[in-house]
């Protein structure tokens, strides 16, 4: 029986573990918590979800929703686990955290060919090894790939959304609906009219937020960060402009307000914690702002003027490394190929994406990697997602699922949903046909 040792039981671990256990391969699993935590997990469990608990859209006609039909054909262990684990969110796939997490610890712990060994790695030897850990990855780990590959990979900061209890939410002015009235009304909705909107980001522009130095500390001095595009801060969206969020992640379209039956200024929309409704995520509200701020601002919120926070929103560090220089097509590091690179780390960018890149990783040691080639068409998501890991460019940034890296139709498709349903259909079929 072949071993493989995986460092690090998050997302992409995890299911490389399973994926390897099911192929008759002996598997070392090592987790440093709960003896160690990171900065943004609570407990000892494995695959974690560390912030939103939405892995996105269920739909076809997105590229989410596509990327979960691809895993789901390829074998995917974990997806099938999110959707026993999850809760109301219309088209979305979100589960509760903690159900999904102590699930797949569950089902790890008693597989009969892993091990689980819950203690910090801090080199890498020569033995057959996955790094799968994550955005969060510990310092000390972290020394010991900049030993390895050199200096060549980026540091920056993402930012987290606060939590509310539900119980501390005004009724009689937040209220339950889905735009234009299609599908399920799992959201809530708080209604800002045009004054109470310019306040609101008004607050933002004004608030004293966390500077990104404060977190910095000996280890990350004279390394680059950034801030990550995809996870914006509401303060830093504000600043843009101040329509910017009416037209983004506050924008009103299709929710009409039953005290008036028309669209409101702008909405905040809260995403259900769990299937009990206990707590709320405040969506798109990720932030950097002290505590005390967000306490004020995010009260400003119709409806919200009571908000009990659960969890406050925070910054966080998020590390991957510059893939396409540093890694072979199996995702091994050219410098040290018995190490193979799975997750965010590697430059992939999400729940379900950290999830594929741990059965792209395990596939390609399982199975021999011009099979995977031939097995992911470059008409898929999970192709180009893989093909994004390894391919030079201008300036590396982690991808996540979407249709812009597909080629495009043979024929022109004016009609957008039309378009994406197109690539979807093309998708599976060349998937299915390569299997
Ligand atoms: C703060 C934050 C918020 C995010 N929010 C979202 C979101 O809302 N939606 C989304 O789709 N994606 C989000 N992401 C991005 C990313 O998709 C997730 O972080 C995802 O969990 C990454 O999966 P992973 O398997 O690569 O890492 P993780 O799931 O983080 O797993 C890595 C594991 O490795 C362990 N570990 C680290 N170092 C060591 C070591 N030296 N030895 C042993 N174990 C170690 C960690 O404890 C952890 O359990 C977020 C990332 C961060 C940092």
């Amino acid at each position: 029986m072949k071993t493989i040792k995986i460092i690090g039981a998050g997302l992409a671990g995890c299911e490389a573990a399973l994926q390897f256990a099911d192929n008759n391969w002996q598997v070392e699993l090592y987790e440093m918590r709960p003896g160690k935590q990171t900065e943004a997990h609570q407990t000892g469990n494995f695959a974690e979800v560390v912030c939103s608990n939405s892995l996105k859209s269920k739909l076809i006609t997105t590229a989410s929703g596509l990327l979960k039909a691809e895993l789901k054909i390829l074998g995917c262990k974990l997806l099938p686990i999110a959707e026993e684990c999850s809760v109301p969110a219309g088209s979305a796939l979100a589960v509760d955290r903690n159900i999904f997490a102590e699930k797949v610890t569950k089902i790890i712990q008693n597989y009969p060919n892993i091990n689980v060994h819950r203690e910090e790695v801090t080199t890498l030897g020569d033995e057959l090894t996955i790094v799968a850990t994550g955005p969060l990855t510990s310092k000390k780990l972290i020394g010991e790939l900049i030993n390895i590959i050199g200096d060549e990979h980026l540091y920056f900061f993402d930012a987290i959304a606060p939590i509310i209890t539900s119980e501390s939410i005004d009724e009689s002015i937040i209220y339950r609906k889905t735009r234009y009235n299609k599908g399920e009304a799992d959201y809530l909705n708080c209604p800002f009219s045009k004054d109470e909107y310019y306040v609101f980001v008004e607050a933002l522009n004004e608030a004293k937020k966390h500077e990104a130095h404060e977190f910095e500390n000996k280890f990350f001095e004279n390394i680059n960060f950034n801030f990550y595009e995809n996870c914006t801060p509401i303060e830093e969206l504000a600043r843009r402009g101040k329509d910017t969020l009416r037209y983004g992640v506050m924008k009103p379209v299709g929710l009409d307000d039953p005290r008036t039956g028309r669209w409101s200024y702008a909405v905040i929309q809260l995403r259900a914690e769990n299937n009990s409704k206990t707590s709320y995520n405040l969506v798109g509200c990720q932030t950097m702002l002290r505590y005390g701020e967000q306490k004020k601002i995010f009260r400003l919120i119709p409806g919200m003027q009571k908000a009990e926070f659960v969890r406050y929103g925070s910054i966080h560090r998020n590390t991957y490394l510059n893939g396409p220089h540093i890694l072979n097509v199996d995702l091994s590091l050219k410098n040290k190929p018995n190490v193979f690179i799975a997750g965010q780390l590697a430059g992939v960018e999400g729940y379900v994406e950290s999830i594929f890149s741990g059965l792209l990783v395990a596939k390609s040691l399982v199975e021999d990697i011009g099979k995977i080639n031939e097995l992911l068409p470059n008409t898929t998501i999970s192709g180009q997602l893989w093909k994004h890991l390894i391919t030079v460019q201008k300036k590396f940034q982690p991808m996540n699922a979407n249709f812009g890296l597909l080629p495009p139709l043979k024929e022109r498709v004016r009609d957008k949903k039309l378009r994406k349903q197109m690539y979807s259909e093309r998708a599976i079929k060349d998937l299915q046909s390569s299997l």
